[in-house]
């Protein structure tokens, strides 16, 4: 007999119980990863993504074909693609994990009814893309925790599954047709200096955050320019690292690093179980509504000055450009850039959003709708109305001025603290500097625009 299993945001081989279970119950698998139209369709096709995803695929075959199978790639609606596999291998049972996303919900009940109505079986695995799965915590009066403290309580004392192994062989029939991979090489505007992708990728760079950078994580997640955090965020996003995998391995590592690195893995968690809850927080405010935004057309100069990294302020245009040339970004710098555009520019989150979206390699539905409502003041941040001011924030996570020196080339010549604030400089001084631009806005202006804004809401 066959299993189907069918491969989303989880390629890896390592601790993946669809894999497992279709092993256990079948003589054959089909590791299958369907290329769905609608997913472009609907935005989510970001050429740094896709090139990541290029590089997943290929590891997961290479990784497929080392135990004895190889991937099975197919292109067209997820549902039919599905089903024509199941019927060519005559497949029993299709494997998959859940997801938390309204359109993964959609995926899996149509999916599940498409193959019930052929005799076959949908088994939907829990805390394969999660540690601790939305809905298994919940207060006494909701579906959901809206306030992160107490998710963090509830979801410390939880038991995780056991990580598992990596199989050692997977059998795949021989006649099921597969389409060729895809090449990151042919993909076009991808950002320069964008990381590759792959399990193997990911087990190394965990590795190497495990036996070292996690130690400093609690002193150091916060200093820009030291980029001590463990960009594991892509590798989480496509699931080429298992995430209870990682709280295992953090939690046998221990100390204050590892702790504070585990609580991050929470806030993961925590965005996953309000975006299952309320799906259409992707795009409606969560908690607080609010309607005063500035219209695209008043604010569209500032929108694209912020896009490209020069407003003005440094530490924001370091990170745009960091952002750019990466397609990824510090998480301190993605919470200036997106306090600077909401708060201080008073611009709509979602115009921010759809812009990382376009170009972050670990762009996700929740982690990222949900932290732009969280810095926005729509979402769960229990101070909605904390404004981060650019200038200190700067001084305080660049106190050297490394990371502004290093993407803002044209200040490069300058020392903290003058270059957080180039628009000191007097005279010949200023000339030397004035390929770079002046502030597009006044801080205390943009404070008291918030401010009357909020107080029409
Ligand atoms: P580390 O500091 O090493 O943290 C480890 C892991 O914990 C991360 O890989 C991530 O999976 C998780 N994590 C850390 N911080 C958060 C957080 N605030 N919320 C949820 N999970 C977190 N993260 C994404 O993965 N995708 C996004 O699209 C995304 N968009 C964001 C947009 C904004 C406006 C903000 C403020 C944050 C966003 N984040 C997003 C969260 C966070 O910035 C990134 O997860 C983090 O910077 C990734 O780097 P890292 O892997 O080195 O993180």
């Amino acid at each position: 007999n066959v299993s189907v299993v069918l491969f989303t945001s989880d390629l890896r081989l390592y601790d993946h119980p669809p894999l497992r279970a279709a092993l256990d119950d079948a003589r054959q698998v089909v590791p299958l990863f369907v290329r769905d139209p609608a997913v472009a369709a609907a935005g989510f096709a970001a050429p740094n993504r896709l090139a990541f995803l290029a590089d997943c695929l290929r590891d997961l075959d290479a990784g497929l074909r080392a135990r004895g199978g190889r991937l099975v790639v197919r292109s067209g609606d997820v549902v039919d693609e599905v089903c024509r596999v199941a019927a060519e291998t005559d497949a029993d049972v299709v494997h998959m994990a859940a997801d938390a996303s309204a359109y993964a919900h959609r995926r899996e009940a149509r999916l599940r009814r498409a193959l019930e109505a052929a005799g076959r079986r949908l088994h939907v695995h829990d805390a394969v893309t999660t540690a601790v799965p939305p809905g298994e915590v919940t207060p006494a009066a909701s579906d959901h925790f809206a306030v992160f403290t107490p998710y963090f309580r509830r979801w410390s004392g939880q038991r995780l599954r056991d990580t598992l192994g990596a199989p050692r062989t997977v059998g795949v029939p021989d006649d099921v047709g597969s389409e060729e991979l895809p090449v990151r090489a042919e993909l076009p505007e991808l950002s320069p200096g964008l990381a590759p992708g792959g399990e193997s990728e990911g087990r190394k760079r965990l590795a190497s955050w495990l036996r070292g950078g996690v130690n400093a994580y609690e002193d150091r997640h916060d200093d820009l320019a030291g980029d001590a955090t463990s960009r594991l965020s892509p590798h989480l996003h496509f699931g080429t690292l298992s995430p209870v995998e990682l709280v295992h391995r953090a939690r046998q590592a221990g100390g204050p690093g590892a702790d504070a690195f585990v609580r991050q893995l929470a806030w993961r968690d925590f965005h996953r179980q309000v975006l299952a809850a309320r799906p259409d927080a992707a795009t409606r405010d969560y908690r607080t509504r609010h309607d005063h935004w500035r219209s695209e057309r008043a604010a569209r100069a500032d929108v694209e000055a912020w896009r490209e990294g020069r407003t003005g302020y440094p530490v924001i245009d370091a990170a745009m450009r960091q952002l750019l040339h990466e397609g990824w970004m510090h998480n301190r710098a993605r919470l200036l850039t997106a306090s600077f555009l909401t708060k201080t520019l008073y611009v709509d989150w979602r115009v921010g959003a759809r812009h990382f979206l376009e170009l972050l390699v670990d762009g996700d539905l929740a982690n990222n709708q949900l932290n732009w409502q969280w810095v926005a003041g729509t979402g769960t941040d229990t101070r909605p109305n904390r404004v981060l001011n650019p200038i200190a924030q700067a001084k305080r996570h660049d106190p050297d001025g490394a990371y502004v020196r290093r993407w803002v080339p044209e200040l490069a010549g300058l020392d903290a603290p003058l270059v957080h604030e180039p628009w000191k400089l007097r005279g010949s001084d200023r000339v030397a500097y004035d390929a770079y631009p002046d502030p597009i806005v006044d801080l205390a202006e943009g404070l008291a625009r918030f401010k009357r804004a909020r107080g029409h809401d």
